[in-house]
């Protein structure tokens, strides 16, 4: 696609606004389809996040883990027992290991590391 022409009555001289051309000829406004393939294509970055349990299978969003050993919370006296299943977990970046958020029922939301996890079926 090169440039643009008015879908509706053909006038080649559509300009941008904001994300949305707009025809100068007859108001008409639509949306660049280019621009939105240009940006699914540009995961390369965001998508690369692999999140893999401690028996190194990946996991993904929306996955049911099962903890594999006593969990300690932070600021808390008690402790997420090894044997505990989370449902519906969600990825997420970390730098500091705990790249599973998830909530925990009795102890709201947390985050995992998911080397102490392992996906459940
Ligand atoms: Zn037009």
């Amino acid at each position: 696609m090169s440039e643009s022409s008015c879908p509706k009555c053909k006038c080649t001289y559509p300009y941008m606004d904001r994300s949305m051309w707009v025809c100068p000829d007859c108001g008409h406004e639509w949306s660049d389809g280019n621009q939105g393939a240009a940006e699914g294509s540009t995961d390369g970055s965001d998508g690369a996040l692999v999140v893999k349990d401690a028996h190194g299978t990946i996991l993904n969003d929306g996955d049911s883990v099962i903890v594999i050993k006593d969990l300690k919370i932070k600021g808390s006296s008690s402790a997420v027992k090894g044997g505990t299943k989370v449902k519906q977990i969600r990825l997420q970046e970390s730098s500091d290991g705990h790249n599973i958020s998830c909530k925990i029922e009795g102890f709201g939301s947390m985050n995992l590391k998911s080397e102490y996890v392992k996906k459940s079926n």
